[in-house]
């Protein structure tokens, strides 16, 4: 996939969520749910048209952030594969990174088979790169990767993550919706939002 190709909205000014959203802890939309679905739509047929053409394809979702982006995804396609998940966490409650944790639980073995990992966001890379190295030690036939978000900056990091489709690159901001949390909140949000960082600065509350 050409980088050029993919919707840049790290100067992107943030809307004002739909008001039944309204939240402290929201500072404003920055994707707003038609924007993310059609974004969707296209990467499920850009993903489809690249696919390698020999099963047996088997698509990694990592839980929990990638659930909703995943289950978007994967309905628009026809084609056979297997779906699993792998249980991956690297934030607490905090919004800053840490160990990384995960549990590998999969139910069918992965050697010789075509693995399409699907993640919410790239930011460090540290996640990706360290799930993709140990699904390596397995033996698959090939690793595709595939996130819905990408901060600005990843790619200017000392070791940076390439996925092979990105939906969005974005802000360097923290962001919730979609399947992404804090503190376990949020994650139904149908769009991508930017966390206020201190609701009770804001004077909103
Ligand atoms: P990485 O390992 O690339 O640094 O980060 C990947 C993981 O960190 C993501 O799967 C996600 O769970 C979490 N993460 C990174 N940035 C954000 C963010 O802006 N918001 C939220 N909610 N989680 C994030
Ligand atoms: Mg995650």
């Amino acid at each position: 996939m050409k980088r050029e190709s993919i919707p840049d909205l790290t100067n992107s000014a943030l809307t004002r969520p739909p008001a039944a959203w309204a939240s402290e802890h929201l500072e404003g939309l920055l994707i707003p749910t038609s924007v993310l679905q059609d974004r969707v739509t296209q990467l499920a047929n850009e993903i489809a048209a690249s696919r390698p053409r020999e099963e047996p394809l088997l698509v990694l979702s990592l839980l929990s952030g990638a659930f909703l982006f995943t289950a978007d995804l994967v309905r628009h396609w026809t084609f056979p594969f297997e779906l699993d998940f792998i249980k991956v966490a690297s934030y607490g409650s905090q919004t800053l990174p840490g160990e990384l944790s995960w549990k590998h639980d999969i139910q069918s073995p992965v050697k010789d088979k075509h693995l399409l990992i699907l993640d919410d966001i790239l930011d460090t890379g540290q996640t990706l790169h360290q799930v993709t190295s140990r699904l390596q030690e397995e033996q698959p036939a090939s690793i595709r990767t595939c996130v819905c978000l990408e901060k600005n900056g990843t790619q200017a990091r000392p070791f940076p993550f390439h996925a092979d489709h990105v939906g969005f690159i974005i802000p360097d901001r923290f962001v919730i919706g979609y399947g992404l949390d804090f503190d376990l909140k949020f994650r139904q949000f149908p769009f991508i939002g930017v966390l206020n960082p201190d609701p009770y600065a804001s004077g909103n509350h």
